[in-house]
C-alpha cells in the first residue's frame, strides 16, 4: 500500500527531500518568481500526509498511518498536516519543478485550473511568493505571450521522464521512524515496539 490518501480529483477535495534526475524543488523566498508551465493534469497531483516538527530536528516524512501499519510518529503526537505534490516545467531552467505545498498555497493553484479548465495545460504561468513566514502566500498569473524560443524551451517538457510520486516523498518503515524519534521524545511520548505475533 502506498503513503499517497488521494490523487487527482481526490486530492483536490480532500486538499483540506533530495534533490535527483532532472528534477528540483520549487522553493522561493519572498518575492521570488517562476515561469512555470503545469507538466501534468489534475489527474496526476497526489496528497499525503506530512509529519515533521522543525524545532525539534523532525523532518518531513510521510505519515504510516494510511498504509495500514501503524505510524510512530502519529503515537508520537508529532503534527501532521495534509501534503499536495505538484509538477511544473520550468520554462527558463528547462527542467522539472517538484512542489509538495500545503492546502493553502493549493488554493492559488486550483483558483487557475478553475479559471482556465480547458487550457491550463497548455498555458505558462508566473509563480510568485509573497510574504514569508505565516504570511506566505503564492500568487500564479498566466503569461500572455512567450517568445518564440521561450516556446521552444518550454515545448521541452513533451521529452521530460515524470518522477515516481514515491521517490519524491520520504518514507520510512516504523522501525527506522521509531529510531529516529526515540533521540527525541521521552520514553513515556515514545509508543512500544509492538509485540511479535505467533
Ligand atoms: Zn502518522
Amino acid at each position: 500500500m502506498s503513503v499517497f490518501v488521494a490523487t487527482g480529483a481526490d486530492a483536490k477535495t480532500m486538499n483540506t527531500s533530495a534533490t535527483g534526475g532532472n528534477y528540483d524543488w520549487l522553493r522561493l523566498k519572498d518575492g521570488e518568481k517562476k515561469r512555470v508551465m503545469f507538466l501534468t493534469g489534475t489527474e496526476k497531483f497526489a496528497s499525503y500526509y506530512a509529519h515533521n516538527d522543525f524545532q525539534r530536528k523532525i523532518n518531513t516524512h510521510a505519515c504510516l498511518a494510511p498504509t495500514g501499519q501503524s505510524c510512530p510518529s502519529c503515537e508520537g503526537g508529532i503534527s501532521r498536516r495534509l501534503q499536495t505534490i505538484v509538477l511544473f516545467w520550468d520554462i527558463d531552467e528547462e527542467k522539472i519543478l517538484v512542489w509538495d505545498t500545503v492546502k493553502k498555497h493549493m488554493n492559488a493553484v486550483y483558483s487557475k485550473i478553475d479559471e482556465y479548465p480547458e487550457d491550463y495545460l497548455d498555458m505558462a504561468f508566473t509563480i510568485k511568493r509573497i510574504g514569508g513566514g505565516n504570511q506566505t502566500a503564492y500568487d500564479m498569473s498566466p503569461i500572455l505571450r512567450l517568445k518564440p524560443e521561450e516556446k521552444e524551451r518550454a515545448d521541452k517538457r513533451d521529452g521530460a521522464e515524470i518522477p515516481e510520486l514515491d521517490k519524491l516523498v520520504n518514507v520510512k518503515t516504523p522501525e527506522e521512524l521509531r529510531q529516529m524519534l526515540a533521540g527525541i521524545i521521552s520514553d513515556s511520548e515514545l509508543p512500544s515496539t509492538p509485540e511479535a505475533e505467533f
